[in-house]
């Protein structure tokens, strides 16, 4: 099917806004099947290409960057670089919240990057209360559920829209030691206000027929947590906020990196160059581009007198989706206790528990769901690998055998068996080293703001996120206190 392409027009006067729709790849969320057009590893694998590609010519920044005088120039008043789960989201605040015009850019199109394999879980179980991340957590939570309703009051269904579903999630251990640690959390998480219980072996063979712990195994369960689809929010987001762009106030310019800032002489930002267009932002420029922000960042402000780090390291993930497996269907999110670890395990130390795959840099844990169209979802691997999007047959085999163990009726199948019926999805999760994302002004740079570094969080937190970003830029009052997330409180920030 065709895409939008309406209103492309140059505009070489800033000051005057211009709706721009480029052309992409459609989104469909009536399919399972059509999921892999973002599923596979070719999108990503161009995508990192073309930015390699780009990276080596890139305009440096510098002061006010030499234009190119075959540019089109729009303005608008806040630019986004980066169509994933953040920078969309942060555009449907804008719109939402306050009469902005918004432009969004992205080197290839939404869910290109880690967004579009992400398994889709908003899950409170395996998250810490109390911890600086939590607050912020909550508030999303609370703003996902919102939407969820807001689809359902428009007399839509949330689970054919988002992939809506509450199904609860599960945190499983298998010893006595893991055991009672989850009857710990659920504890703490009755105490921070959630409907939590602790399932022994027993209640947890009822609730989850399919699902293999052992007598001394047990489980902590949240009934309340839900999961979505990634790609059809992305997709419902998008809709949404087209919706503005014929009261010109959203545009999108997608297969067209970002190159370079340009900025004044008292060092406001001004514009963002991209590979086609110059985009003048009267009040924000927000960069949301994920694992690609740290070097994304070096290239915008390479040559100037600033000097900042942003570590954000991408930490490759593969899925397996098996389809029309008829002889497990699971009632609820399931999540090893194992992944607490490997999702908070530094760069450089060593994983344990579910055991390293390939030496200390990777690692898999069992998390498992099924998706709105009833297929069977199975994670996950972390690993450093850098930039690479490519399957790794070996992990997928890792990632199989790890729900071999949880669930004993896959035993009557090998992984052969799914050669037609398997998609494995690949994303590069934005891992930050300190485990929090960074949310906030770019020191040194007024109008410049970063959203990134969700690592394996980036749905969950991404509704939180978009809020705070457009508190910050209007001068609002924040629902969460944002000093955790800030670029200047990060000793690795500022050199
Ligand atoms: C296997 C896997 C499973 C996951 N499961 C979950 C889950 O269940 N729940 C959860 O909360 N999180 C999950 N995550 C994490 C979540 O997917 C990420 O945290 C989130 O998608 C990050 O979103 P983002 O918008 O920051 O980055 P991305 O989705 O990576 O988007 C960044 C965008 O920036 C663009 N870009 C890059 N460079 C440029 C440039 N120069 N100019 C313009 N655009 C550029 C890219 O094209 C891309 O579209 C999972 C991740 C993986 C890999």
């Amino acid at each position: 099917m065709a895409a939008i392409a309406s209103n492309v027009t140059p505009n070489p006067i800033p000051n005057t806004n211009v709706v721009v729709l480029s052309l992409r790849k459609p989104l469909s969320c009536t399919f399972a099947s059509n999921s892999r057009l973002f599923g596979n590893k070719f999108i990503g694998k161009s995508l990192s290409a073309s930015i390699q590609r780009k990276r080596s010519d890139t305009a440096r920044f510098a002061g006010l960057a030499p234009i190119n005088a075959s540019s089109s120039s729009h303005s608008f008043d806040v630019v986004i670089v980066g169509a994933g789960i953040i920078g969309m989201s942060i555009a449907r605040q804008f719109l939402l919240e306050s009469d902005l015009s918004v432009a969004v850019v992205d080197a290839a199109v939404p869910c290109s990057g880690a967004t579009g394999a992400g398994q889709g879980y908003l899950w409170m179980v395996h998250k810490e209360p109390g911890n600086d991340k939590w607050e912020l957590a909550m508030r999303s939570r609370k703003l996902w559920e919102m939407m969820a309703e807001n689809v359902q009051q428009q007399g839509m269904n949330p689970l054919e829209i988002l992939g809506w579903k509450k199904t609860g999630s599960l945190l499983v251990g298998k010893t006595p030691k893991q055991s009672a640690m989850l009857k710990r959390k659920v504890d703490q998480l009755s105490e921070a206000g959630l409907r939590a219980e602790f399932l022994s072996s027993c209640d947890l063979l009822l609730e989850e027929p399919a699902l293999m712990v052992g007598e001394e195994g047990g489980a902590a369960f949240l009934p309340d947590d839900c999961q979505l689809d990634a790609q059809c929010t992305v997709a419902f987001i998008e809709k949404a906020n087209r919706h503005f762009a014929s009261e010109g106030r959203y545009a999108e310019f997608y297969h067209q990196p970002a190159t370079s800032l340009l900025r004044s002489g008292s060092g406001e930002v001004k514009a963002v160059q991209t590979s086609k267009n110059i985009l003048y932002s009267k009040k924000a420029v927000v960069i949301a581009t994920g694992c690609w922000s740290g070097s994304l960042m070096h290239d915008l402000i390479g040559d100037s007198d600033i000097h900042l780090d942003v570590p954000v390291k991408p930490r490759k993930g593969h899925l397996l989706v098996l389809e029309n497996l008829n002889s497990i269907k699971l009632n609820h999110g399931l999540m090893e206790v194992g992944y607490v670890d490997h999702e908070a395990a530094a760069l450089d130390s060593s994983v344990s528990a579910s055991g390293p795959v390939h030496a200390q840099i990777s690692s898999i844990s069992m998390t498992a769901t099924m998706d709105a169209w009833g297929n069977l979802v199975l994670g996950s691997s972390r690993q450093f690998v850098g930039f690479d999007t490519e399957i790794d047959e070996s992990i997928i085999n890792c990632i199989w055998e790890r729900a071999v163990e949880f669930f004993p009726a896959l035993r009557e199948f090998s992984l052969r068996d799914f050669r037609e019926s398997r998609e494995v999805r690949i994303g590069l999760r934005p891992y930050m080293p300190d485990g929090m994302p960074m949310i906030g002004p770019v020191p040194g740079l007024s109008n410049l703001f970063l959203a990134a570094g969700h690592e394996g969080e980036g749905l969950s937190l991404a509704l939180g996120t978009a809020e705070m970003v457009a508190n910050m830029v209007l001068g609002n009052p924040g629902k969460v206190d944002h000093a955790p997330f800030a670029l200047e409180s990060r000793s690795c920030m500022l050199q």
